[in-house]
C-alpha cells in the first residue's frame, strides 16, 4: 500500500504532491549581485523557491568554498525582497544557527548535499529544528538507505523533501564522454512518493552539462517529480561552482514554459 504525501508548508508555499515546484538559482552565492541578478531572474520567470550554496561541500580543498555568512545575507536579502522562500545547504551542526539567525524568521529548507546524506548526527539534528529538509540522494545511497536517513529526520518532527539527484553508475563520469555526471534514477522518483516523501528531481547534477539540462529537467516533471531544484547563472563561463551545467536565462525560460505543459498533462488536465 502506498503511503499518503502529505504537503509541505514552507512560508506562504504549501508544495503538493499533485504539483511540481520550481527551485532555482546559482549553485553557489557568489556575490551580493551575482545573487541578486539570478533570484530576479528566476522569479519573474516563475520560480517559487531560489537556491543558492553559502556552504559549498567541494571535492577540493582549494576550490571555492562559499561565501559562508555573507553569502547567507545575500540570498536572504534576495528572498526577503522578492517573496518567496530560500533553500541552502547546511553541512555541519554549527552552521544551523548561522542559517537561521540569517533567515532572521524568513521560510526556508535546509539543504543535505550528496556527500551528507549518511551523516546521521546532522539528520538527527536537523530533525528537531522542525524546518524542511531537502533530503538530496547520496551518489552511492539506493532507496532503503535513503528512506533511513529521511527517517533520522522526521524522528524529531521536521518534515523531508526527498531530492533526487542521480547516482553513481558505469555511465556515469566525465558529462562529455559517459551519459551524465551522475545516472539519474527516475523510478526512485516514484518509489520514494509511494514511501508517502514530496519529492524533487535535481537535473542539474545528474546531467553535468547545460545542453542536457532542460531535456532531463522536463524528463522529472514528466515522471511526476513534485518539483525541480535546477541552477541557473547569468555568466556560467565565470561561475565559480557548476558552471559547466547551469542553464542561462533564455534556457530557464524554455524550461519554464515547458515544464507548465508537461505538468498539464501529467496532472491529466490535457
Ligand atoms: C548542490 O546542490 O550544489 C550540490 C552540491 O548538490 P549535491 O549535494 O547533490 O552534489
Ligand atoms: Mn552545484
Amino acid at each position: 500500500m502506498n503511503k499518503e504525501i502529505q504537503p509541505i508548508n514552507v512560508g506562504d508555499i504549501t508544495i503538493r504532491p499533485d504539483q511540481n515546484v520550481m527551485m532555482a538559482g546559482p549553485c553557489a552565492i557568489e556575490s551580493e549581485d551575482q545573487m541578486n541578478v539570478i533570484a530576479h531572474a528566476v522569479v519573474k520567470m516563475g520560480a517559487e523557491i531560489i537556491r543558492g550554496g553559502a556552504f559549498k561541500p567541494r571535492t577540493n580543498p582549494d576550490a571555492f568554498q562559499g561565501l559562508g555568512e555573507e553569502g547567507l545575507r545575500y540570498i536572504f536579502e534576495a528572498g526577503r525582497e522578492l517573496g518567496v522562500p530560500v533553500v541552502t545547504e547546511v553541512m555541519n551542526e554549527g552552521q544551523i544557527e548561522l542559517i537561521k539567525k540569517a533567515a532572521d524568521g524568513h521560510p526556508f529548507i535546509f539543504q543535505v548535499g550528496s556527500r551528507n546524506a549518511q551523516n546521521y548526527d546532522l539528520l538527527s539534528i536537523l530533525g528537531k529544528t522542525g524546518i524542511p529538509v531537502l533530503l538530496k540522494r547520496g551518489k552511492g545511497s539506493n532507496i532503503q538507505e535513503m528512506i533511513g536517513a529521511a527517517q533520522y529526520v522526521m524522528s524529531g518532527g521536521s518534515p523531508v523533501l526527498m531530492c533526487e539527484r542521480g547516482i553513481v553508475s558505469f555511465n556515469s563520469g566525465d558529462p562529455d564522454k559517459a551519459a551524465g555526471r551522475f545516472t539519474p534514477d527516475h523510478l526512485a522518483v516514484l518509489r520514494f512518493q509511494e514511501e508517502g516523501f514530496i519529492t524533487i528531481f535535481d537535473p542539474s547534477h545528474a546531467a553535468g552539462r547545460k545542453d542536457h539540462v532542460v531535456p532531463l529537467a522536463l524528463s522529472g516533471v514528466a515522471i511526476g517529480a513534485n518539483g525541480l531544484i535546477v541552477e541557473v547563472h547569468h555568466d556560467a563561463s565565470n561561475a565559480l561552482c557548476d558552471g559547466k551545467q547551469a542553464i542561462d536565462f533564455s534556457q530557464f525560460q524554455q524550461l519554464m514554459t515547458r515544464a507548465r505543459a508537461i505538468e498539464q498533462i501529467v496532472k491529466g488536465d490535457i
